[in-house]
């Protein structure tokens, strides 16, 4: 089953085309990977998919129906599609506990012991569970990113968005990252996940769509792109990689 359709997306920030032409399909239980340069627009793409970002034109399909109507409800949307962003955006002055409780309760207007008994169960899966009164500045990068992440799953998504989860890792911490997701591809969990990072690419799909200039280049096997040398802008990316 298709769960995100997109087709012909375009967004205009004034006068600059930042997406153009986009068409991109995920299907239920699929990981995907989007890389590109820095500005290429990837976390603009993902914005769209939450109505983060308003596209200028184009379709954005949910489970077969339009996502940019205006009769959508965005807050019902957002609990289908899970977001985690880049610097994990968590509350500081909340709780690990908290962070992961508060949409539960002002979303899905659980009650106290409901939520934390959900969120308990999300932090665990993540080794997370014996930090649940700490504070995001008490957590190091990996263990704030695990938190996002158990956040986002504690609303159950039919799709989780990761922008750049390795970006403010170390390698240890990323390869922590490159397990995660693929501990929850094998639990069934549809992902569409930015990331700059080669090895996180290849280590959670064979395939990887490049974006470039707002535009979708290629949707090619890793390998076929990093030793396409007849392509500047592939070779500009992957060829300082090697
Ligand atoms: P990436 O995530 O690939 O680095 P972004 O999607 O963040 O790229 O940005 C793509 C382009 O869109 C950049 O040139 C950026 O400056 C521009 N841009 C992003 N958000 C805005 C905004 N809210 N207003 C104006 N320009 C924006
Ligand atoms: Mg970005």
């Amino acid at each position: 089953m298709t769960v995100i359709a997109i087709r012909d997306l375009a967004k205009q920030f004034g006068d600059q085309a930042v997406l153009s032409g986009i068409n991109l399909d995920l299907n239920q239980g699929e990981v995907k990977v989007l890389m590109g340069s820095s500005g290429s627009g990837k976390s603009t793409l993902l914005r769209c998919l939450n109505r983060l970002v308003e596209p200028t034109s184009g379709s954005i399909q949910f489970k077969g129906k339009e996502i940019l109507d205006a009769s959508v409800d965005v807050r019902a949307l957002r609990k289908q599609i899970g977001f985690v962003f880049q610097q994990f955006a968590l509350y500081s002055h909340l709780t690990v506990l908290e962070n992961v409780t508060l949409a539960l309760r002002k979303l899905e207007g659980m009650g106290l012991k409901e939520a934390n008994e959900k969120a308990l169960h999300e932090l665990s899966q993540f080794e997370m569970a014996p930090h649940q009164s700490k504070y995001p500045s008490q957590l190091s990068g990996g263990q704030k990113q695990r938190v996002a992440i158990a956040r986002a799953l504690a609303m159950d998504p039919a799709v989780l968005l990761l922008d750049e989860p390795t970006s403010a890792l170390d390698p240890v911490m990323s390869r922590d990252v490159c397990d995660l997701i693929n501990h929850l591809h094998r639990n069934g969990i549809t992902m569409l996940c930015v990331t700059h990072d080669l090895g996180l690419a290849s280590g959670i799909a064979d395939r990887v769509l490049f974006l470039d200039k707002g535009v979708i280049r290629a949707d090619e096997r890793i390998d076929v792109l990093a030793n396409d040398h007849s392509d500047p802008e592939l070779q500009a990316f992957f060829g300082k990689r090697e």
